[in-house]
């Protein structure tokens, strides 16, 4: 999974404020603003992320019309996930649609765009 790039966004920065403008004499400044570059990331690589957890769920409908919606346990080795559909079909054998469902750990971070650095 790669990182989404989602700025530069134009945001207000914390500061001394207000400060003296030096664009134009007599005048002070309220507020800062500045672009930064927020980017959404998977934290895989990150100490104390949680691990990517995986399931399936049966989503086979029964005559009625409805889900099934039979699920199996939560777990982080994809392998042992992908035994549970096997056990469910063995009680439902009519039951063959599944869907994988991940708990995938992201965060956003904030930086200043390449080439500018902070004051
Ligand atoms: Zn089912």
């Amino acid at each position: 999974m790669g990182d989404t790039p989602v700025g530069p966004v134009f945001q207000a920065v914390d500061g001394p404020l207000p400060v003296p403008c030096a664009e134009v004499p007599g005048t002070r400044l309220r507020r800062a603003w500045r672009f930064m570059d927020w980017t959404l990331s998977h934290t895989a690589d990150e100490p104390d992320t949680p691990p990517v957890m995986h399931r399936y769920r049966c989503v086979s409908e029964e005559e009625d019309g409805t889900v099934c919606g039979a699920a199996g346990p939560e777990a982080e080795d994809f392998t042992l996930a992908q035994a549970w559909p096997f056990l469910h079909a063995r009680q439902s054998p009519e039951h063959r649609s599944f869907e994988h469902v991940a708990r995938v750990p992201w965060a956003l971070s904030v930086r200043p765009p390449a080439g500018r650095a902070l004051p």
